[in-house]
């Protein structure tokens, strides 16, 4: 297969569309980990979730409890903006050779030590999710291509959740 610049640039629109703001990221964050009808930890009934404005939050509809779709994960503490660390994420999960912490302070405009930092999260956490079904026996691998630049949007995407996911659960532990 070759590299088709038209769709690898499709790829990244709709990347692009879908996590077009913080509040798009953290809004897909909530839908992976509790979604709207999850239980209220509080007051234990299933609940619609609304928007809290005042916090990256989200309130049950019977008590008002909140839930924060972003602790415990890696982006809690993090200052950087939730879209940057979902490019991050992006990239890592459509490049070929990997991404240096260099060209993420390049390419998100943050500094080379949290560029580093965060490459070192994603890295640690893809690790994590691939190792789920690691290859084993005699491993045949195309030399055409084996990278993701092409992958589609929807394995972008399942990837990213399964990041999201894994990111939460590594430090639910
Ligand atoms: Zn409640």
């Amino acid at each position: 297969m070759k590299k088709n610049e038209a769709t690898a640039s499709l790829t990244i629109r709709e990347f692009l569309q879908q996590f077009s703001t913080d509040e798009a990221c953290l809004e897909h964050l909530f839908s992976v980990r509790f979604g709207q009808g999850h239980v209220c930890p509080k007051c234990e009934r299933k609940s619609n979730w609304f928007r809290f404005k005042a916090e990256r939050a989200y309130a049950c509809q019977w008590c008002g409890h909140h839930l924060h779709p972003t602790v415990g994960t890696p982006f809690e503490d993090s200052r950087t903006p939730l879209q940057l660390w979902f490019y991050a994420i992006y990239l890592f999960t459509t490049s070929r050779h990997g991404v240096p912490a260099k060209e993420l302070e390049r390419q998100l405009g943050v500094t080379y030590k949290t560029a580093w930092r965060m490459a070192d999260l994603i890295r640690k956490h893809m690790e994590f999710v691939d190792g789920e079904f690691p290859l084993f026996g005699e491993v045949e691998v195309d030399e055409t291509y084996v990278g993701v630049a092409l992958m589609e949007f929807a394995d972008v995407a399942r990837r990213i959740k399964r990041l999201s996911l894994s990111c939460c659960n590594v430090r639910d532990r």
